[in-house]
């Protein structure tokens, strides 16, 4: 059987990529994506926002929506400070089983900590089952509709504090007006919009970044 696009990008990565060293797996999805197959990861250009924003940051509890095959996993969690950690979500079984290998590839297992299941069952656990009290950083990138009601059950789940800092992708393209409205409006949020394209592409997309004013 012919194999699918998660299997041909791991096999790219294990290809081109040094192992032990995430931005040549970076680079790699990159060039797979751009010459070869577009798949639905950040990407480059998305992506170097996410790692001024990480970089500035520097959180020590990061929590991810939407893993695919860990691409922005590797981004971020490369730009971590040393101790912190990265629980990703990923309820694709399939999908997991690939961003294990490609963040085992880039040498970062031993900050990440790859979760499979769906965002609303594991929020509510986070406390209880990881010993997390809050989240200084999330990453929302999963199914749109998932958007605001994640958001409001990480509120419910007190794992936002004063200053945690979320950052949305894809809030243009496709976009998710109830999302956008409800942390724009909202005075337990600023927010603001961080313009760019989607990725490999000319089509407008951005990232909000949504600070938790508690
Ligand atoms: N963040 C990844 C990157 O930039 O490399 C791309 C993530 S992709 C756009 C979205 C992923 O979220 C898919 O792999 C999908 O299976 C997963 N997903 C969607 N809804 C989810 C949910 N409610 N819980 C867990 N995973 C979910
Ligand atoms: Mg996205």
């Amino acid at each position: 059987t012919r194999s699918t696009r998660p299997q041909r990008l791991l096999k790219v990565v294990q290809k081109r990529a040094t192992r032990g060293d995430p931005q040549s797996v970076i680079s790699a999805v990159d060039h797979f994506c751009r010459h070869s197959e577009w798949a639905m990861n950040v990407g480059d250009e998305k992506g170097s926002i996410l790692d001024s924003v990480v970089s500035e940051l520097s959180p020590e509890k990061v929590l991810e929506l939407g893993t695919y095959c860990g691409y922005s996993t590797v981004r971020i969690a490369r730009l971590l400070p040393p101790g912190a950690r990265l629980i990703t979500l990923e309820f694709n079984a399939d999908y997991a089983a690939i961003a294990r290998q490609v963040i085992a590839w880039a040498g970062l297992e031993d900050k990440v900590q790859l979760v499979e299941g769906a965002s609303e069952d594991w929020i509510p656990r986070m406390k209880e089952h990881y010993g997390i009290e809050t989240f200084d950083f999330v990453f929302l990138d999963h199914w749109k509709d998932r958007y605001l009601p994640d958001t409001k059950l990480m509120e419910d789940c007190g794992l936002l504090r004063k200053g945690t800092v979320l950052l949305a992708d894809n809030v243009i393209c496709p976009g998710f007006p109830d999302y956008l409205e409800y942390v724009r409006n909202s005075l337990s949020y600023k927010s603001c919009y961080f313009k760019s394209h989607l990725k490999y592409t000319k089509a407008e997309d951005g990232l909000e970044k949504s600070v938790f004013l508690g």
